[in-house]
């Protein structure tokens, strides 16, 4: 299937030991798709920079190669396409569309705040999802920061109380990747 990863990344290519604070056998416990067979979620977090898109994209393809159907979606693309199907009486089929795949990987979610009606929706989603498919969000926000994000803290309550009940956090502290190889390379001081 297309899986609409923003680019090729994998864990062969991923440099652990520039990310001490992540748990190798944790991430290496995530690729054997066991979370994906059980429906639960995965939270990625940590500031931006630090591989949190890269780590979905290579949990994404190690997923499809164990047999799974996973679509990539960036977290405003998918709240646009939720909103404009909503405003179209077709919210129905755009929310089959989102809970057919396996595996759903929504990235960057926090980078910009939801309107209050996109919360709603996004609810809609996971509880669409919730026990029956496995759900990746990656964010560069800590979930106590999540009710700032969806501009609704009682809605917000409800999504992460089911992307917790069955979840794998991953908090990745840390510096920038991007930064620490233009640091190398010395364009930082
Ligand atoms: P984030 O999504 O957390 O903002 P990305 O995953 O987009 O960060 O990472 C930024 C860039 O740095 C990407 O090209 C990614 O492949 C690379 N990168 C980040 N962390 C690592 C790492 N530990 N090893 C190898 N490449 C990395
Ligand atoms: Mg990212």
């Amino acid at each position: 299937g297309l899986a609409r990863f923003p680019f090729v990344r994998d864990l062969s290519g991923f440099d652990f030991a520039a990310q001490p604070s992540l748990d190798k056998a944790q991430i290496r416990e995530l690729s054997t798709g066991r979370f994906i067979a059980n429906g639960e979620a995965v939270l990625l977090l940590g500031p931006p920079g630090v591989g949190k898109t890269h780590l979905a994209v290579a949990l994404g393809r190690e997923a499809i190669v164990a047999g799974y159907t996973v679509l990539f979606v960036p977290a405003t693309t998918l709240v646009a396409q939720l909103a404009k199907a909503h405003q179209d009486c077709r919210l129905e089929e755009r929310l089959t569309h989102y809970g057919k795949p396996k595996l759903l990987i929504v990235d960057e979610l926090g980078y910009l705040p939801f309107e209050p009606d996109a919360a709603h929706l996004f609810f809609q989603l996971v509880s669409r999802r919730y026990e029956r498919g496995a759900m990746l969000v990656t964010s560069n926000r800590p979930v106590g920061e999540w009710g700032t994000v969806f501009g609704d803290a009682v809605v917000a309550t409800a999504i992460l109380d089911r992307l917790l009940h069955h979840s794998h956090v991953v908090t990745i502290r840390g510096d920038s990747y991007r930064l620490r190889e233009k640091r190398r390379s010395g364009l930082l001081q």
